[in-house]
């Protein structure tokens, strides 16, 4: 199928963005990577009057450590995060999500404004950046507010993003050396959307878990927590039991709907196996 007709306009300043927002409203739509847009307008899922192309904003590239975070602006691509040593050292558990994201072709264009913006359930950055719980930071014509992402994803393909605004960068935390993080996924094909995946963050205190983030995607119409698997965690050193009650608690976290990679039993079932692997791999790394 051909998209449907729509004007173009590649922003060369942040002005241009905001100026031509405030001129069409709600029917206008930002451009960055164009890998999930350009599809969804094929598919006529989406029908701007405009396409405001950001791609050439210089102010929204790069990644760059600032004191205790990572900030990475929203125009970096999938394959810019996946070879920058910054993210590999500072963000381990973002550097463990990025090969999951696509195929070489996507993660030369895609990328991670779009991503978190577009905010697919079962997209890796949104699991990512809840587990860590990053700062989104979004700009609009007025000024700029910075967003936690437990407050970020509101529902399916739903945002805190405004029709006026654009996400401008995210804030990652700077890992610590008492943290353990693990990201794991498991999909039909390498590079498809998960079936199921999981985004673990532990800090340690000697052997026992001080503090747990799960975050689950491809489960609800956004990516989530897992609140009861955490609480059976605080306080455990990882083995056998603590395992077998983490997964016992999850029951109570999951409610996946079956969509067309994999039954509500079936995603729950990966879930439990992915919490299993992925603790245990936590707890062979702390020595
Ligand atoms: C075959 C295929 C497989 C894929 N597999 C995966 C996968 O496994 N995991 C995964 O996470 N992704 C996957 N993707 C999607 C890919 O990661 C996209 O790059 C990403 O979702 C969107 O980034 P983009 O820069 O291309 O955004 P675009 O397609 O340009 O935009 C996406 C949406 O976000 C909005 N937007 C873009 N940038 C901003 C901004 N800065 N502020 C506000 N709104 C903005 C746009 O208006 C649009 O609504 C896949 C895509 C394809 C085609």
């Amino acid at each position: 199928m051909k998209s449907p007709a729509f004007s173009y306009l590649k922003a060369q300043t942040m002005g241009d963005v905001f100026s031509a927002l405030k001129s069409h409203g709600e029917s206008a739509q930002l451009l960055a990577g164009g890998q999930s847009l350009l599809a969804m307008l094929n598919l006529r899922m989406a029908n701007p009057s405009i396409l405001i192309d950001i791609s050439g904003l210089n102010t929204l590239k790069g990644i760059q450590q600032i004191g205790n975070a990572v900030r990475i602006g929203a125009l970096s691509t999938h394959q810019e995060i996946l070879s920058s040593n910054i993210v590999q050292t500072q963000v381990p558990l973002l550097a463990q999500a990025v090969p999951y994201v696509a195929h070489l072709a996507i993660r030369n264009k895609g990328t991670i404004g779009g991503s978190l913006a577009l905010g697919d359930p079962a997209a890796e950055y949104p699991a990512v950046a809840l587990a860590l719980n990053a700062t989104l930071i979004i700009q609009s014509a007025t000024g700029e507010r910075r967003v936690k992402a437990s407050e970020f994803f509101i529902s399916l393909y739903r945002t805190a993003v405004q029709a006026q605004e654009v996400l401008i960068a995210v804030e990652f935390p700077v890992a610590t050396s008492n943290q353990r993080f693990v990201f794991s996924e498991l999909a039909r094909r390498k590079g498809d959307y998960a079936m199921a995946g999981m985004a673990m963050a532990l800090s340690l205190d000697g052997q026992a878990i001080r503090e747990a983030s799960l975050a689950f995607m491809a489960m609800d119409d956004k990516p989530i927590l897992a609140p009861h698997a955490m609480k059976a965690l605080v306080g455990q050193s990882i083995n056998q039991q603590t395992i077998a009650n983490a997964q016992k608690a999850l029951e109570q976290d999951l409610h996946p709907a079956g969509d067309l990679s994999a039954n509500a039993a079936t995603k729950k079932h990966l879930s439990r196996v992915l919490l299993s692997r992925a603790l245990m791999q936590a707890g062979a790394t702390h020595v």
